[in-house]
């Protein structure tokens, strides 16, 4: 990520990758900025409004919508400055206020304090990304700034930033698919808390990039020109390099060996189709020799979280070992950004809450939480288990309300104030009339009609409420009213 000085820069880049921009609105977010923070300088001594600018950019970079960046401008005004979240709204709409107002919540919120705080921060980050989750992408750009500036903070906030970003931030850009800015997160962070094996792995990375980086592009060389022989056209080959985190975990697998690693160059090939993909495949392999079972088809069996690509290792004349990546753009930006990349600069890149494919990813992801424990560390799955029994529901307003699985609209009730529990009479999910003890789903959209002249819950209840709260709201009312009952009859005698 690139510390950016002047506004001209970002607004190049967003004139050369947007589509007709808005740029009126992204000049006075701005401005709007630099007053708010005018005179002021960051702990590395750079002026604060460098880091609203470098935080817009990747934004940008990731080619969210330019509301997004705008906020992404705006984000620390609030904080910082006397300009208020409805000042904000008057000048810049809701959509662009709201975003601001949900970053500076989520701020006060993830603060490392021991082990339970933390499991707390993590349902908080994915309670903003169910409700909005460009509050996420924000934080993310927000986060990976911090920590490529962290060198001016003192030695114990750096550590607990950086862990709080290996353990909290890099997993959840992981279950979104959003490999680079994970892969961003996780190499800031590592150089921090484990600055010997990251020096280590650096130079080791270094060298082999020494070793191998020309017979690799001779490699390419032979492959391109191969390529556009057989006529295939708008394609893009190139080498990248194993980011060094992914390395260092790698490496622990294989010994700490990095002979052993395939992958630390690989080729990247990316083309029009599918059809492509599979020729591209074919004609490496008449070219290489292919390693045996390493051919892997993601195209027909994606990984779980969505990545397609076809992988093969091969081994070259002057046996050099390398990995070939095959992919479409479309399966390319995929992997690069996840679930980012269905916003890609779109015309429209405002959230639908009610948008069935994003709650179907949420769920998606909830599933691969359970069933995908192989991928990650004992400690990242301690973590996430934090999420694995838990359903998001929504309000007919769309807040996001988190409940255990198996909740039932009683449980929901209680959630949102115990008189709306107290006075509840029946429920309709999804805007059909259905009983009190039905198990909700998340993504069901709850409204609980009330009736002011109820007395107090059923102790029936009881039986199908799953939250510690509605039960004990149950039977705190349940017993106010066998008081109030006793008295009756007290009075009566
Ligand atoms: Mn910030």
């Amino acid at each position: 990520m690139e510390t950016i000085r002047s506004y001209d820069k970002l607004e190049s880049f967003v004139k050369t990758h947007y589509p007709d921009p808005d740029l009126i609105t992204l000049r006075r977010a701005y401005d709007v900025a630099e007053a708010a923070h005018a005179g002021k300088l960051r702990l590395t001594g750079q002026p604060v409004i460098t880091h609203p600018l470098a935080v817009s950019y990747k934004l940008a970079e990731m080619g969210l919508h330019l509301n997004v960046v705008s906020a992404g401008l705006l984000h620390d005004v609030v904080e910082d400055s006397a300009v208020t979240i409805e000042d904000l709204r008057a000048q810049f709409g809701d959509d662009i206020a709201s975003l601001v107002e949900s970053v500076t919540k989520l701020k006060h919120t993830v603060k490392y304090v021991g082990e339970e705080r933390y499991a707390e921060n993590m349902r908080k980050m994915f309670l903003a990304m169910a409700a909005d989750v460009r509050v996420v992408f924000m934080k993310f750009a927000d986060r990976l700034h911090n920590l490529q500036t962290l060198y001016g903070q003192p030695k114990n906030k750096q550590l607990r930033i950086a862990r709080e970003s290996l353990e909290i931030y890099a997993p959840i850009a992981g279950r979104l698919g959003m490999s680079e800015i994970k892969g961003e997160l996780e190499d800031a962070s590592f150089s921090y808390l484990l600055p010997k094996e990251y020096q280590d792995v650096k130079a080791q990375m270094e060298i082999k990039v020494r070793e191998r980086g020309a017979r690799v592009s001779r490699i390419i060389d032979q492959t391109e020109k191969m390529m556009t022989t057989n006529n295939l056209e708008n394609f893009q080959i190139y080498g990248r390099v194993k980011r060094l985190y992914s390395l260092y975990k790698k490496m622990q697998r294989y010994d700490n060996d990095i002979e052993k690693i395939y992958d630390l160059i690989a080729v990247r090939v990316v083309v029009e189709d599918v059809e492509d993909c599979y020729a591209t495949l074919g004609m490496i392999h008449q070219m290489f020799r292919p390693l045996p079972g390493r051919i892997k088809d993601y195209i027909a069996q994606p990984k779980p979280n969505g990545y397609q690509s076809l992988h093969t290792t091969i081994f070259a004349e002057d046996k050099t070992i390398v990995e070939f990546q095959i992919r479409t753009m479309e399966m390319h930006e995929l992997a690069e950004y996840g679930v980012a990349a269905h916003w890609r600069y779109k015309e429209d890149g405002t959230q639908d809450l009610k948008n069935t494919r994003w709650m179907e990813e949420l769920i998606q992801i909830q599933k691969e939480l359970e069933t995908k424990k192989d991928f990650m560390q004992q400690l990242e799955i301690m973590k996430i288990e934090v999420f694995r029994d838990r359903i998001f529901v929504f309000t007919p307003k769309g807040d996001v309300i988190d409940l255990p699985e198996g909740a039932t609209p009683i449980d929901f009730a209680y959630a949102i104030h115990s008189q709306i529990g107290n006075k509840c009479t029946s429920v309709r999910v999804n805007d059909v009339v259905r009983n009190l003890d039905v198990t909700l789903r998340s993504g069901d959209i709850i409204e609980i009609i009330t009736n002011k002249d109820r007395r107090g819950p059923n102790p029936d209840w009881l039986k199908f409420a799953k939250t510690h709260h509605a039960r004990s709201k149950i039977r705190d009312a349940t017993r106010s009213n066998m008081r109030q009952w006793l008295s009756g009859m007290l009075k009566k005698k």
